[in-house]
């Protein structure tokens, strides 16, 4: 397909050189046109075009390269080196087909003079050059100059055949585009064909207010569009990479942002009073102070609960932050409002935990309900039938708190723990149950996995965001050491003392993905070898999934009351668990968890005022697990490893932008493109703060832009 060339022969020359074009705003129809419109666009390279997922001249003009080769550089025949790349143009003087030595390759082979001199230039396996290389033909190759069989030859990687005195060549000259590509749609096919759009780019109207082009330095859409595709230096290429990122981010930003504002006007919520008796008895009750941070959530989520628009936060912090209080705080708020607060957790180890802390951190002022699979029948109908009759009361369960007969009467308030965990169906149907009388929850979603910002202004781009940084004062930092499999004994060793000491121990068995209950088996097998062997001395028990929720918890209540002493368990015990007496975290096959996993084993640890450890067992050394695990060794913030594993694994594995509803993401990568995110997010604030519905004549082509990214997503746009 390299040698593809179109029906159809077009000027080599570059954009620049062409006339001005009169300053028309574009007719959309010209981007809406099919490509057929294009010259030389034959039915079947459309629809080879199509199967490739370009149907309009739009589609086409926002297909933008992958990157460039810079083939500015010329050379004389004569000046040609030994194995480097260049290009040299010259006239075809004889053209032969031949075959290679064992006969298997068609070989082509050209003279090509130029005024200092003469090459024989080779291409393999395209017999058909025959037929188009004349003699006389003006041809430009690039290529490498090397021995062949003994004979210097400069074999071609790519040519193209010009009028004679043309300016520069597509493919093998100056700066060359490459996009991606395919098998039935080449590089050299888009590369032709851009050039046959250029007059529809050069009347393509700017999204992007002319006041604030100007404010922020930016050049045109236009300018930047076709310095894009027909850049003449590679700076010219990144600043219009850098504005068509910009401007991408931004109508990301603005889709979410007005998506937040849309549902804060569609759905109403209770305005709760002010904190009363209940919520200050139990912050100020506490065994501890808050921290500044918990005090500055405390506050947001005052302002939000006070509202007729419910709340729709995200609260992160990292793990042991104590975030915890403030979810128990949340809830309260709502109980002495007369209103239901619920908790959802991820697992019932969880739920069951969270009940405790609410039990001890709030008395008896409020009735609790728990509500988790492991209820029998006559406990669940008893309790449905309490949560049905309303009044103020504190629910803690795991999606248990979604099943069929579930209602909540008076929800005020919604919590969601990890919120990661769940789907966002399952989200968004707790908080379709706790709708009432038109009126939505106030939710608080709440994460101990650090979402990297990038990430928050995407995925979560229509929350707030509360962030609690740090952790409490008092803490040690969690030591963390990669154990060697030769070292084995001597960090079973270092466990025991710290066992000697009183100190508790988790060893966390391998994640494996395809089963739990091999994952299950694993960690009884390792704890009875443990129980054996190693830890002999000591009482070891184990959780894992498979586990029935009385019996795991009766586990966890006995690590927790100190009456065990290692405690063996799959990669459950991840989140949330708080025993502050434990003081080491042992996982094996380290390599096998995400980067964020880790970071929530090692929170496990850490907790209490004993300096605490990780011990990370690894038996792999491929590159992205030694990676991963060396950045767990440099630093102990979990916002910082977050966007470590951004960088590491790429937007993509986490969560695409596609996810977030805002469109489709063409050129801007979230891991590389973080700052052009930021600058994206405070322009669509204080654009929206302007002009909250794009209303004015300036933002018309933005409004324009923007029904063309999110179509029927945002109603309002499509209002006016
Ligand atoms: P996470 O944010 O991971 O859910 P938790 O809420 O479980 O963290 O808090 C971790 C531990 O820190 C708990 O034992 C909790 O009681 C304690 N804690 C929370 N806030 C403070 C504080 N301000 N000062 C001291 N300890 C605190
Ligand atoms: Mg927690």
């Amino acid at each position: 397909m390299t040698g593809e060339t179109l029906p159809l022969r077009f000027g080599g020359g570059r954009y620049e050189d062409r006339p001005p074009a009169p300053r028309l705003s574009l007719d959309p129809s010209a981007l809406a046109a099919p490509l057929s419109s294009l010259e030389g666009v034959t039915p079947a390279v459309a629809r080879r075009l199509e199967g490739f997922g370009l149907v309009t001249v739009g589609d086409l003009v926002r297909h933008y390269p992958r990157r460039y080769d810079d083939f500015r550089q010329r050379k004389q025949i004569r000046e040609l080196r030994i194995d480097e790349e260049a290009t040299v143009r010259g006239v075809v003087e004889r053209v032969r087909a031949d075959r290679t030595a064992r006969r298997k390759v068609r070989v082509v082979k050209a003279l090509v003079r130029d005024a200092t001199g003469a090459v024989e230039a080779v291409w393999f396996n395209q017999g058909y050059l025959t037929r188009v290389l004349t003699e006389g033909a003006h041809l430009s190759v690039r290529g490498t100059y090397r021995p062949v069989g003994g004979r210097p030859q400069f074999v071609v990687r790519s040519h193209e055949i010009l009028e004679e005195d043309e300016g520069e060549g597509v493919h093998t000259e100056g700066v060359v585009a490459v996009y991606p590509a395919s098998e039935q749609v080449s590089a050299r096919l888009l590369r032709s064909l851009v050039r046959r759009a250029v007059p529809v780019m050069r009347r393509l109207r700017d999204p992007l207010p002319a006041a604030l082009r100007v404010a922020e330095g930016l050049p045109s859409h236009r300018e930047a569009t076709l310095a894009a595709h027909l850049p003449s230096g590679l700076e010219e290429a990144e600043l219009a990479r850098e504005r068509l990122v910009l401007e991408e981010l931004l109508l990301m930003q603005l889709g979410l942002l007005a998506h937040k504002r849309e549902q804060q006007e569609r759905v109403r919520a209770r305005p709760l009073p002010a904190p009363g008796v209940l919520s200050t008895g139990f912050v100020a009750g506490l065994p501890f102070a808050l921290t500044a941070h918990q005090q500055a959530a405390l506050e947001e989520i005052d302002r939000d609960l006070g509202r007729a628009q419910p709340m729709r936060r995200l609260l992160q912090g990292d793990v042991g932050s104590g975030k915890t209080v403030v979810a128990l705080y949340c809830l309260l708020r709502a109980a002495e409002a007369g209103l239901q607060g619920a908790l959802m957790a991820p697992t019932e180890t969880l739920a069951l935990q969270h009940a405790h802390t609410a039990a001890r951190l709030c008395g008896d002022a409020v009735p609790l309900e728990v509500l988790t699979a492991a209820l029998g029948a006559r406990e669940r109908r008893e309790a449905l039938g309490r949560l049905a009759a309303g009044g103020p009361q504190l629910v803690i369960g795991t999606h248990a708190l979604l099943t069929g007969d579930v209602v909540f009467p008076a929800l005020g308030v919604l919590v969601v723990d990890e919120q990661h965990r769940f789907g966002v169906r399952q989200r968004d149907e707790l908080v379709r149950r706790g709708e009432h009388d038109g009126l939505a929850p106030h939710v608080l979603h709440m994460t101990a996995t650090p979402i990297p910002r990038t990430l928050a202004l995407t995925v979560y781009g229509d929350l707030d965001v509360t962030t609690i940084a740090g952790v409490p004062a008092g803490r040690q930092p969690v030591t963390t050491r990669l154990v060697d499999e030769a070292k084995r004994a001597e960090g079973y060793a270092f466990v025991a003392r710290q066992l000697d000491k009183g100190r508790q121990a988790y060893v966390v068995c391998p994640a494996i993905d395809e089963s739990e209950s091999i994952e299950a088996a694993t960690a009884i097998a390792e704890a009875e070898r443990l129980a054996a062997g190693e830890f002999a001395r000591y009482r070891v028990a184990v959780v894992h999934g498979q586990m029935k929720p009385a019996e795991r918890e009766a586990v966890m209540a006995a690590f927790t009351a100190g009456e065990v002493d290692v405690l063996v368990a799959t990669s459950l015990i991840e989140v949330g668990i708080d025993v502050p007496n434990a003081t080491v975290m042992m996982v094996e096959g380290a390599e096998r968890f995400g980067l964020a996993q880790l970071h929530q084993l090692r929170g496990r640890v850490g907790r209490g005022s004993a300096r605490s450890y990780c011990l990370l067992f690894s038996s792999s050394d491929t590159p992205g697990g030694q990676a991963r695990l060396s950045a767990l060794l440099d630093t102990t913030d979990g916002f910082e490893l977050a966007e470590r594993d951004l960088e590491l694994r790429g937007e993509g594995q986490l969560m695409g932008a596609r996810q977030a509803g805002a469109g489709d993401l063409r050129l801007a990568r979230l891991a590389r493109d973080r700052e052009a995110l930021v600058r994206a997010r405070g322009l669509a604030e204080r654009l929206l703060g302007a002009d909250p519905d794009l209303a004015a004549p300036r933002h018309g082509p933005l409004r324009a832009a923007m029904r063309e990214a999110f179509g029927t997503e945002l109603g309002w746009l499509l209002k006016a």
